[in-house]
């Protein structure tokens, strides 16, 4: 978008009286509040303060975290070399649309990506649906594990496979756009247990996924980290596509699972 020189539409000032969270002392006495001018400027290019403007800055460590797994996704691709001008066009894209979808309507961020003690949740109050909250409100029971060693699409899988099930006991409508993630959990549910996808999710033992895949498909064909990596990747991918289906074949899933 070109840059062009905002132009004022209005300017408001508005005297406040701020409450201190530490009193302040000096030789005067002992101050519980501050007084501050607050002055909004807002031009015809939005005064930044919108809730649209707000969610979006807020969101923007999150599609920061996914593009910088791209990245190392695509340049291990490479070999390590670093991205060609297309790759990092398709990188760019990704970001651009996670960062302007505006179908997304709520977020998790951990403490560290926040910048606060505590992690925060992120809800766009013209966007949710009835399962927003429930589903953001889950991963903060999950192992900060999943979010920080699984790919973006795994997390959100499981989380949303644990958040249709509370919304299916509480009779509350369930909201397709995590579809894609959630089909692909759903068969590594169907295939290795629900109690192995609990212990992945709210205990942290990514290394069950591993061992799991191991016995499915043999040691010789799965045994470095590496491998491990480039099966989330799989697993990230199928989360992507409309119809998973056509994965679930080829990964040959034993009789009468997945039908
Ligand atoms: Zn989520």
């Amino acid at each position: 978008m070109p840059r062009t020189t905002p132009e004022i539409r209005s300017v408001k000032a508005r005297a406040i009286v701020v409450p201190l969270k530490r009193l302040l002392k000096n030789a005067f006495g002992v101050f519980e509040a501050a007084p501050l001018v607050l002055i909004d400027v807002a031009t015809d290019q939005g005064d930044g303060n919108s809730a649209d403007d707000q969610f979006a800055a807020a969101l923007q460590p999150q599609c920061r975290n996914e593009r910088d797994w791209e990245t190392r996704r695509k340049k291990d691709e490479n070999g390590g070399k670093a991205l060609t001008p297309a790759q990092k066009q398709e990188v760019e894209g990704r970001y651009q649309y996670c960062m302007t979808n505006p179908r997304t309507a709520g977020f998790y961020q951990t403490a560290e990506d926040a910048g606060e003690k505590k992690p925060q949740i992120w809800i766009h109050r013209n966007r949710e649906t009835a399962t927003t909250r429930l589903h953001e409100s889950l991963h903060a029971y999950a192992n900060p594990d999943v979010a920080r060693k699984l790919p973006h699409f795994a997390s959100e899988g499981m989380t949303e496979y644990f958040t249709r099930q509370i919304a299916l006991r509480k009779n509350l409508a369930i909201s397709p756009s995590y579809d894609g993630p959630f089909n692909a959990i759903q068969e590594f549910s169907a295939r290795f247990g629900e109690d192995t996808l609990k212990q992945v999710y709210f205990q942290g033992q990514l290394s069950l996924i591993c061992k799991n895949l191991v016995e499915r498909f043999g040691e010789e064909r799965l045994t470095s980290v590496d491998q491990f990596e480039s099966i989330a990747y799989g697993l990230a991918l199928i989360g992507r596509t409309p119809d998973p289906e056509r994965w679930t074949i080829a990964a040959s899933l034993p009789d009468g699972v997945g039908a």
